[in-house]
């Protein structure tokens, strides 16, 4: 069945994700408070709107975190950052901290600096988005999909710049919509790519960002569950380059049934996707159990626990010098280092002492596949950001067309960051489709 073409839309919003339900309520709303409002639809292709947000944080939604210093904020953006800088002065965490409280969903801060829904329930979240839809008058229709986009002559009556055939399949039906302004928020999905990429855009292929590494070694086998509260991580430079190109980074390491998860790997995984991803994720890392000291200050260390514990007869295996790492880990690095079991520290020569040493600070492991992070899960690559007006969130190139959340080259570290991305670049939408 096919349906003849409705009325103009002054706005439709594709996608009914968090960056297209915040860009349709500040639109509605604020076209309400200026006295003159807006038709604005939101189109949703599958059964539930806002279906990440459902599942993100492990249910809980990790809304935002708490760093309200955009230079600071930017930092956490491995793609992306730069272009959030000046959006981030005009809609930040506090102002999604205020947001979301005046609307009936206050936030709790944890110790390290995530933001949750103080009910602890993403569907606080969900619930206050739909609420404020509804209020502000926005349409949403879900089981809706974008068929095709069409450009147009805007016409002094209609004023329409763009049609858009819609599968509509919850009455089994194809209609053509016409509108004044499209916001894409459609995040990672293909079709709506090669839309976006039929309109002259540029975009970068997504590839994940924030997994785990997939890592099989002795060293760690059997281990899952121990972690270090402290460690430092980087990738080995390719053949004749000295360093890697990926920044080192550091925080709590996880030991997993399959090789390492926790904060410090997902941040290397988020800084590492792309070149991680040309390698088809094969890659030497470098392990610090004991961060920031160096290979040389624990051989030191070593030497000298060696003179008083040699006298009395210690064995490695069982006295851990570093209370910062399990005694299980510290057991097989120890072993790793040829030191037997049964030595005693008088026993240990400087050539074992000093591969504990660099066990201890620069272990060398194989990564050989990703994994899958349960609580949060981004793609990076998208729509080119210089050819996005970050002040409206304009296309450059098509008068009308806005971007909001991850179909931008945009991705966040785990923590909150990719959902205050939605926010803000959804905002800044809802603003720039009023003018
Ligand atoms: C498991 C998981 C947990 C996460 N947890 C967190 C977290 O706690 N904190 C955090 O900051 N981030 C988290 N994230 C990341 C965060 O959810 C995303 O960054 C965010 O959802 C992006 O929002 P968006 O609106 O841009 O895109 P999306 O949420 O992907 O929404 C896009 C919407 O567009 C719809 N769509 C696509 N194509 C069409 C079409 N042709 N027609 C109509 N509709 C279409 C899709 O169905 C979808 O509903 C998590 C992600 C995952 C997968």
């Amino acid at each position: 069945m096919f349906q003849d073409d409705e009325p103009t839309w002054d706005v439709i919003v594709i996608g009914g994700g968090p960056a297209g339900y915040f860009a349709s309520i500040q639109c509605a709303e604020s076209a309400i408070q200026a006295g003159s409002p807006l038709k604005v639809l939101v189109l949703e292709k599958s059964r539930r709107t806002l279906g990440k947000v459902i599942i993100s944080g492990g249910e809980r939604c990790n809304v935002t975190h708490a760093c309200f210093e955009p230079a600071r904020l930017v930092t956490y953006y491995p793609r992306g950052g730069a272009a959030l800088r000046g959006p981030f002065t005009r809609f930040q965490p506090r102002d999604t901290v205020n947001w979301f409280e005046k609307r009936g969903a206050p936030l709790k801060t944890e110790e390290d600096g995530r933001m949750f829904p103080v009910t602890d329930s993403s569907l606080t979240i969900v619930g206050c988005l739909e609420d404020a839809a509804s209020q502000a008058g926005v349409s949403v229709w879900s089981q809706s999909a974008l068929l095709e986009l069409q450009l147009l002559q805007p016409t002094p009556d209609s004023g329409a710049r763009f049609r858009l055939k819609v599968r509509r399949d919850s009455i089994q039906t194809e209609q053509y919509l016409l509108a004044r302004s499209v916001l894409f928020a459609t995040g990672s999905e293909q079709h709506c790519q090669q839309i976006i990429q039929g309109l002259g855009h540029t975009m970068h292929s997504p590839v994940p960002s924030l997994f785990t590494f997939k890592i099989t070694d002795a060293r760690i086998n059997e281990l899952a569950g121990l972690s270090v509260a402290k460690a430092g991580l980087q990738f080995e430079g390719d053949p004749g380059q000295k360093k890697s190109v990926i920044p080192a980074q550091q925080g709590p390491v996880l030991i997993t049934h399959w090789g390492l998860s926790g904060p410090a790997v997902l941040k290397l995984s988020a800084w590492g996707a792309r070149w991680l991803h040309e390698r088809d994720y094969h890659a030497g890392l470098l392990v610090n159990w004991l961060y920031p000291l160096t290979t040389e200050k624990i051989y030191e260390e070593l030497r000298e626990y060696r003179e008083v514990a040699g006298n009395n007869r210690k064995k490695p295996s069982a006295n851990p010098v570093f209370t910062q790492i399990p005694l299980r880990l510290w057991k097989r690095l120890v072993e790793a280092s040829d030191i037997a079991e049964q030595a005693n520290w008088a026993d240990v020569s400087k050539p074992s002492m000093r591969c504990l040493a660099e066990e201890l600070t620069a272990g060398r492991y194989q990564v050989e596949g990703k994994g899958i992070f349960k609580d949060e899960f981004v793609t990076c690559g998208g729509v080119s950001l210089d050819e996005v007006d970050f002040k409206t969130m304009q296309s450059r190139l098509v008068p009308g067309l806005f971007f909001a959340g991850e179909v931008l080259d945009i991705d966040g570290l785990t923590g909150g960051f990719n959902l205050q991305n939605a926010w803000t670049t959804g905002w800044l939408a809802g603003n720039g489709m009023l003018a």
